[in-house]
């Protein structure tokens, strides 16, 4: 069985969105993995896990170890050693990143080995975007930006996908965002999911960006509707499926889950991934749902 697994390799960013849930503290900085590190991490995840899907997130991966690329050019180096034309041996990666640091000098590096890059936009309206925080600072025109990127990206053959997390404040840009996609000819959005804004427990964020259910689903039939002509795969991640599906690899190389029982969620951490021989060790170690991972995070049999 091959795996896929969501590896956040920085808590870091140059963005400050507002519904951002990254770590943010000194502590959190601190754990950070060193680039080498970061490197036998993927190793053991691809030797003894089996993955063959990795899906490199943040934070903003671009400024690993606060290094702008650096650290981030030698992962990638790292990682074209696990290209391969056998799908059972190959590993796909796909690129989580604002795209700020992603010019076109830096993408031709990412050629051969980063199969996908996904762009979160939640909006075309660069003064939402300000709210929201992507218009951080120097780094406005997010929406420029994201139009000047994708046509770079689509001219190297990257696969692009697009994230969006629907919230109060974005909730009526989102149509027109799908109209502009939909008609856009200049590249083509292969994959975008939506999300339902997920509270992390701080309340100032819910009063802002909390949405129901409700208007959640009300927007996925919507979306669906504006894209009954277009090729694209979408997928909606309510918070009732994000709590089921919890699973990822964070940047202090261990895995974050969480358990519920009576009504409560528990978040937990496990040791470095590397402590662990496979995946049944981990399961066994950790209060881990191995039917969860093998529905949601295995890529089936080749
Ligand atoms: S760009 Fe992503 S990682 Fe950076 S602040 Fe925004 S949501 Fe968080």
């Amino acid at each position: 069985m091959r795996y896929s697994i969501y590896y956040m390799i920085t808590p870091r960013c140059i963005l400050n969105c507002g519904y951002c849930f990254r770590d943010t503290s000194p502590e959190s900085i601190d754990s950070e993995l060193p680039v080498d590190e970061v490197l036998k991490v993927i190793t053991h995840l691809y030797t003894n896990f089996n993955v063959r899907k990795l899906t490199i997130s943040g934070g903003e991966p671009t400024v690993l170890n606060g290094k702008t690329n650096t650290a981030f050019l030698k992962l990638i180096n790292h990682l074209r050693k696990y290209k391969f034309s056998n799908p059972n041996d190959n590993l796909r990666i796909e690129l989580l990143s604002n795209a700020v640091n992603l010019t076109p000098d830096i993408t031709k590096q990412l050629v051969g080995v980063v199969d996908r890059i996904t762009i979160t936009l939640d909006t075309l309206n660069e003064d939402t975007l300000k709210m929201i925080g992507r218009n951080t600072g120097p780094y406005s025109n997010y929406v420029k930006r994201f139009r000047e990127r994708f046509l770079d990206f689509s001219s190297k053959g990257f696969d692009l996908k697009l994230h969006s997390v629907i919230t109060p404040v974005n909730y009526n840009d989102i149509i027109p965002l799908v109209n502009y996609i939909v008609s856009c000819d200049e590249f083509h959005v292969s994959k975008w999911k939506f999300y339902q804004y997920m509270t992390y427990g701080m309340p100032e964020k819910d009063l802002v960006y909390s949405i129901s259910d409700e208007l959640f689903h009300k927007k996925a039939m919507e979306i669906k509707d504006a894209f009954k002509d277009y090729n694209i795969e979408l997928s909606f991640k309510d918070n009732k499926l994000m709590e089921t599906t919890m699973f990822n690899l964070i940047h202090s190389g261990r895995i974050e889950y969480y358990t519920k029982e009576n009504g409560i969620r528990t978040k937990h951490l496990s040791n470095i991934i590397t402590e662990y021989k496979d995946w049944d060790d981990l399961a066994s170690k950790c209060d881990i749902d191995v039917n969860m991972i093998k529905k949601y995070h295995s890529l089936g049999d080749e």
